[in-house]
């Protein structure tokens, strides 16, 4: 006798092969009944014999498509019908578009081999894809996900995609950005070369200039890139040069995995992120050193081949590591329309490789490491966003604005909580244009109403970001605490809301509850109740305020002014520039100098005793300096930071440093001692509270958590003690403060 259920799947679940993976299932059953993308997720009708039916539960769960993502499978047994075939329906469209918009993906398997398959109609083809890979956001310029509604819709398929495309037995059914050579568009160099046409012969030209040292400009999935040959100097300088780029980091993309192999020091973990869907820039121990990439640096950060491009230029003999950097001006967005990147990058690259196909919104690459805790990511874009990071207990949409450093947005959604893609610093214009962009983008995609929306913004009365909430128009603003935000991040990542947890948010800079700066935060409370600050970094100065980050000695002014017997800085062995003796008058006067319990700042400040003394060139620079110097002395002493009940005192930490360094002592073993000094006090500050109000897990959060010695060192102190939490799906550093006020808003 048959029987019939009629089946939800909710999750990622469209534009990923997941229906022509139901039809075969049920097929291979023989079961009748359908298969359609709903508003909220895929339905399944099924029908036929117990066992089919069985088998065909049991593989939808264990063997889905490779990118799918299944959230939940809701099973209803209902009357059989009747129904005897079984058929793809077409989508339905009624209420909210609930299903969630798949991410990029990178080149599958099967068509790396047909891309390389002489006698396959793909043959060397750059817009090779199939359901199981290929561009999803990238190209999505509405829902449903449908080929009308991508930026493929001017280019009309052709009999041979058409009938691969209505075959529910192939791999492209019902893949929308499908394209051949002969229908599709494709890719060319700029400027133009007479003797150069066709693909074959652009790519070949393109794999030469690199080859010669050339910077190319090349369009990839969310946007431009900007390469060059990784192993030779004068080509990364003269990238360096042009691009105004004194000496933040490049990542490179190497041509397999074997040579990334080459490169860094992978471990398993590290692999399987390099490999994974997202194929993200993964941060590593350096085993080469490539002049110039990466100065004074023992990390680099390496991808792999993820367009068909990619394949095809190393194919043609390309460098096999490249630099690969999103192709920009200094701190601006990256460039994703051809007009603008052949304009603004018009004096720095040497050629422009073109693709045909628009990119509807940028998306930069995403950075990623396997961490103390398992992987991290720090900067969370192409192949994340905007997939859902987590669930909250919200019916009503909510947006939630981040801060205005490394800012990304939240928008909430039948409680499903989607972080966009990284947008980046908000006191650039082009930045903050990209920030509206991605919301007006988010709040229409999902068909949100703007007047039942509730908009959570920082409490910070200057951020771009909060004046913006300001001015929209919602039914509801909340504002919410930047370190607060942090905590509540991780908590929201981990679906606990009633956990009373010890939460620590150490950071550079963050609007506090009394206008100072803050940045070195210790909370008790959850999600739910709030967040009470139990204990903090004791108060130091800041003179200059926020634009003390640009210069460490100025913020060791701050910092130093607090100690007693100061040695003479400006002479051997800190030679500090005038810069700090004129803050140090701003200390005293009283003048543009503010309140500050930023650990971040009190990094800089070490940073400068140990002869970091100059202006940074990109943020967080002279911590990183910090951890790496600390990182290569293997074992040390800890210098003193004591919790004094409501306060962390930096006093004899400082007054240590200061007099191992006129010692003489080696700068490698002050940054260790300074490293786990930090971790001891957090340590028995964190063990004293949570003993007291019999809590057992700490959460910790902020960019200064990026540091991983930091958290090695806190991990073997308390690791075995109390459950620690840190970040996963977001950032650590202020690239996930949008979750996080998210989630606080939902119980606001
Ligand atoms: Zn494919
Ligand atoms: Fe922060």
């Amino acid at each position: 006798m048959a029987s019939a259920c009629s089946i939800r799947v909710s999750g990622v679940v469209q534009g990923v092969g997941f229906r022509p993976f139901v039809y075969r299932l049920a097929r291979a059953n023989t079961l009748g009944g359908w298969v359609l993308n709903g508003e909220a997720g895929v339905e399944i009708y099924l029908e036929g014999d117990e066992l089919g039916l069985q088998a065909f539960m049991r593989e939808l769960k264990t063997q889905p498509p490779p990118a799918a993502k299944i959230a939940e499978v809701e099973i209803c047994p209902v009357a059989p019908l009747g129904v005897n075939e079984f058929t793809i329906r077409e989508s339905q469209r009624r209420e909210r578009p609930t299903v969630r918009i798949s991410p990029d993906l990178p080149l599958c398997e099967a068509c790396v081999e047909e891309l390389f398959d002489c006698s396959n109609p793909r043959f060397g083809y750059p817009y090779i894809n199939c359901t199981n890979c290929g561009p999803r956001y990238s190209v999505l310029l509405a829902l449903p996900y449908d080929r009308p509604n991508t930026t493929m819709k001017d280019w009309p398929v052709d009999d041979y995609c058409a009938g691969e495309y209505a075959d529910p037995a192939n791999r492209r059914f019902h893949a929308q950005p499908v394209a051949c050579p002969a229908c599709g568009p494709n890719y060319y160099l700029q400027p133009q070369e007479d003797a150069i046409s066709g693909t074959e012969a652009t790519i070949q030209r393109s794999a030469e200039l690199l080859n010669a040292g050339k910077i190319l400009a090349i369009k990839g999935l969310g946007g431009y890139h900007l390469a060059c040959d990784a192993r030779n100097p004068a080509a990364v300088a003269a990238l360096r040069d042009r691009k105004y780029r004194k000496e933040k980091p490049f990542a490179v993309m190497a041509r397999d995995l074997d040579e990334a192999r080459r490169l860094v020091e992978l471990t398993a973990e590290s692999e399987v992120l390099l490999t994974s869907s997202a194929r993200p820039i993964v941060l590593a121990p350096a085993k080469v050193q490539l002049t110039g990439v990466a100065p004074q640096n023992d990390e680099l950060g390496v991808m792999l081949p993820y367009t068909p491009l990619h394949y095809l230029l190393f194919a043609a003999g390309a460098p096999s590591v490249l630099v690969m950097t999103s192709a920009n001006r200094s701190s601006e967005p990256i460039a994703y329309e051809d007009e603008d990147a052949l304009q603004g990058l018009s004096g720095i690259a040497d050629g422009f490789l073109i693709g045909q196909r628009p990119i509807a919104r940028r998306i930069d690459d995403s950075v990623a490491r396997d961490g103390v805790f398992g992987p991290v990511i720090l900067r969370r874009a192409r192949g994340y966003a905007p997939a859902a990071v987590a669930t909250l207990p919200s019916e009503r949409p909510l947006l939630a604005l981040g801060a205005d450093l490394k800012n990304s947005i939240t928008i909430v959604v039948d409680g499903q909580a989607f972080v966009s893609q990284h947008i980046g610093d908000l006191e650039h214009y082009p930045a903050l244009r990209a920030f509206q962009e991605t919301i007006f983008d988010l709040v229409s995609m999902y068909e949100v109403d703007w007047d039942e929306l509730s908009v959570a913004h920082d409490s910070h009365p200057q951020y771009f970001s909060a004046l913006y909430a300001s001015e929209l128009r919602v039914q509801r603003r909340v504002a919410v605490q930047h370190h607060r935000a942090h905590v509540a991040s991780v908590l929201a990542e981990q679906g606990e809301f009633d956990k009373r947890v010890v939460g620590v948010s150490f950071d550079g800079t963050g609007y506090g509850d009394d206008g100072s700066i803050w940045g070195g935060e210790i909370f008790l409370g959850s999600v739910k109740q709030g967040f009470e600050r139990v204990a903090h970094l004791r108060n130091a100065l800041l003179p200059g305020g926020d634009a003390a980050a640009q210069f460490p000695v100025q913020a060791a002014a701050g910092f130093l002014a607090q100690l007693d017997g100061l040695p003479d800085m400006s002479a051997a062995p800190f030679d500090f520039p005038h810069r700090y003796a004129n803050a140090l008058e701003l200390v005293k006067k009283d003048v543009r100098t503010f309140s500050t319990s930023s650990i971040g700042r009190l990094f800089d400040a070490v940073a400068a005793l140990l002869g970091f003394t100059r202006k940074i060139s990109f943020e967080g620079q002279a911590a990183i300096w910090l951890e790496h110097m600390a990182g290569a002395v293997s074992d040390s002493d800890a210098y003193s930071f004591p919790f004094t009940g409501a306060e962390l005192d930096f006093r004899p930490l400082l007054q240590n440093v200061i007099a191992d360094r006129q010692r003489g002592r080696h700068p490698g073993e002050i940054a260790r001692a300074f490293h786990r000094g930090i971790a001891t006090g957090l340590a028995d500050c964190v063990t004293a509270i949570c003993r007291q109000h019999s809590v057992d897990t700490i959460v910790l959060s902020g960019g200064v958590f990026q540091n991983e010695l930091l958290l090695k060192d806190i991990n073997s102190q308390l690791g075995n003690r109390l459950r620690i939490w840190t970040n996963q799906a977001v950032p650590p550093n202020d690239g996930g403060i949008s979750l996080g006020q998210a989630a606080l808003a939902a119980f606001a």
